[in-house]
């Protein structure tokens, strides 16, 4: 895209666009909804180090060396990544800055793709980090650079706060020209960088002093901005999408409009609050704005009229403000259409349907982890009895294993884990599986090692390489396994399914730790298509085993000159994975000669 023009773009590739015309350099990320795009906009732009990292902590730390190098520098993340990173965050951010350093942390109210829903403004906070909130795709690019700005200018990294709507709502933005930073190369002050305890007393008041200096700033900081409506008596608080989904309302208030939204100018709002009657607050999620006016002795209010939780949209903001007394008339809210329910489901042919399928009939307890095998927790599968963060199915399986010892009521027990959360934070716990192994545990993992990182739409893992050489890694996960010290560890075909299900209950059965690691690649990512199956209805007897396995292609349906139900495949669907076929009882289905 060339310089001056204007695009249409997403709030992720608007703060690509400005981490580009910043003059960014290295850029690492983790792959998660909302920000998955921004590190794969960023490869499309020349000249620029990127890499989706093996998780969060390391995104961060590549971005911490390139910004110790002199390199202006990025990790990206959705939200839940900052409790990964938090470890090298909460001292990095006790060092000075060379490089711009920008941590960009997508935030998702009302968990549309998420386990839960933090405010990582409070994050920030905790880590003494500035904080911008773009609530548009312009501001998205223009926040990005001022983030490097005031990143080198008052030596702290900064936090980009944008929010899931923000990252995937498009709007108009005009490009600029990318400025050069090359990097200063790495001759750090130890006194600085090295964290020792003789080096971080003295760090606290760098920390303190750098803050308080950008509070200064903020009092006219370019960003906040106040729009003074006739006659209003009300100040209302917004920053990011909030400020513009307050104005498609026009309520009768006067608007104070923070960009920066921490540090804030505690002075200029004590200032405000003197021109008005009441100040309300208006943000999603925590009350984090209202607190700092709190904390300073500011009278407001804000929570006690909008929700606490989910996306705020205008409908809300007007019944908050309703509440409040802004607003005289109730605003009639636009009728909800009932949308049909269309619950997610594993793609057609893919590998982890026939695992669960196994599972679903062992009858045995499972513990889930974060990946697209998590859609086992719901109907038809019900194949998940907990999902808590990524990699965390080991460690609470090991748990639970030991507490039901305790109480002389050993069941064998089963966890799920895939390889891209094997490699993000999985390894740890298996580990820890092996300290005080006993043999009376009945432990059975299975690594579901489809080699992608699917869920978020297939991005390389340390084991893509196998199937894709320009993915360069490929780390062999059984002798991974074997070399940390597993015995007992045994690959399955899962698409052989007779054969996986006699040697995944042999493993259920067995006391011990045993490690299943099955085989098949993701059918998105690598599409392995065979002619597709058909069912032959005069051989189907209606017992709906292959619609239990709950592959998309297949339904029951009507068939001239039958009675009853038989099952159908829709042939424009089906990848040919055989899965049905293997169940049906009677060899109702067979594959087609071609596609
Ligand atoms: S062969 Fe059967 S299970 Fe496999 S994709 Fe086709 S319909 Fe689905
Ligand atoms: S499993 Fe076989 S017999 Fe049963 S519904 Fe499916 S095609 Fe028909």
């Amino acid at each position: 895209m060339s310089s001056q023009s204007k695009g249409v773009l997403t709030g992720n590739e608007a703060l690509v666009r400005g981490f580009y015309e910043a003059g960014g350099l290295v850029a690492a990320s983790y792959p998660g909804s909302p920000t998955v795009e921004v590190l794969e906009t960023i490869k499309s732009y020349e000249g620029v180090y990127a890499e989706f990292s093996t998780n969060e902590k390391v995104a961060l730390e590549v971005a911490i060396g390139g910004s110790f190098t002199g390199a202006r520098s990025m990790a990206v993340m959705k939200h839940v990544g900052m409790n990964i990173a938090s470890d090298p965050l909460m001292t990095f951010t006790e060092t000075p800055i060379r490089g711009g350093f920008v941590l960009v942390s997508g935030d998702d109210p009302g968990m549309a793709s998420s386990q839960n829903e933090q405010d990582n403004r409070l994050f920030a906070k905790f880590a003494n980090m500035a904080i911008l909130s773009p609530g548009n795709s312009q501001e998205a690019k223009d926040y990005t650079k001022l983030a490097f700005s005031l990143s080198e200018d008052f030596q702290l990294p900064t936090l980009l706060n944008i929010t899931s709507r923000v990252c995937h709502s498009r709007s108009v933005v005009t490009m600029g020209e990318r400025e050069e930073h090359a990097p200063t190369g790495f001759d750090l002050d130890p006194v600085k960088y090295a964290m020792i305890p003789k080096n971080t007393y003295q760090a606290q008041y760098f920390m303190k002093d750098r803050l308080e200096k950008l509070q200064e700033y903020a009092y006219d900081c370019p960003v906040n901005q106040l729009e003074e409506k006739d006659g209003a008596t009300i100040l209302v608080i917004a920053s990011g999408l909030m400020y513009y989904n307050l104005k498609e309302i026009d309520p009768p208030v006067s608007i104070y409009k923070l960009g920066l939204t921490y540090p804030l100018s505690i002075k200029r709002i004590k200032e405000l609050s003197e021109q008005y009657d009441e100040i309300i607050v208006l943000e999603e999620m925590m009350p984090f704005i209202e607190n700092e006016l709190k904390i300073h002795g500011i009278p407001c209010s804000g929570k006690s009229y909008f929700s606490f939780t989910g996306e705020l949209n205008s409908e809300e903001i007007a019944e908050g403000l309703y509440k409040a007394g802004v607003l005289k008339k109730k605003i009639d809210r636009a009728e909800k259409t009932a949308a049909v329910a269309r619950p997610p489901l594993f793609c057609s042919g893919c590998p982890h349907r026939p695992i669960f399928d196994i599972l679903k009939k062992s009858k045995v307890k499972i513990m889930g982890d974060i990946g697209c095998y998590s859609l086992a927790a719901q109907a038809p599968f019900n194949g998940s009895s907990s999902i808590i963060s990524m990699g965390a199915s080991i460690g609470i399986t090991k748990g639970v294993q030991k507490a039901l010892a305790l109480k002389e009521d050993p069941k064998p027990l089963v966890a799920v884990i895939g390889d891209g959360t094997f490699f993000h934070s999985g390894i740890p716990g298996f580990i820890n599986l092996l300290h005080q192994a006993d043999d009376k545990d009945n432990l059975t993992i299975i690594i579901l090692d489809n080699r992608t990182t699917a869920m978020t739409g297939g991005q390389s893992n340390a084991s893509s390489g196998h199937y894709n050489l320009a993915d360069d890694m490929n780390i062999d996960i059984e002798s991974l396994i074997k070399t940390i010290g597993f015995k007992q560890v045994v690959m399955v075909d899962q698409f052989k399914y007779d054969e996986a299900k006699k040697v995944i209950n042999n493993e259920i059965k067995r006391p011990g730790i045993s490690i299943v690691i099955a085989t098949r690649p993701c059918a998105l990512k690598y599409k392995i298509k065979e002619p597709h199956f058909y069912v032959d209805p005069s051989i189907c007897i209606g017992c709906r085993s292959c619609v239990n396995t709950n592959c998309p292609p297949i339904r029951m349906k009507e068939y001239k000159d039958y009675d009853k139900l038989k099952s159908s495949i829709d042939a424009n669907m089906c990848v040919g994975c055989s899965i049905c076929a293997q169940v049906c009882p009677v060899n109702a289905i067979k594959r087609s000669e071609s596609d």
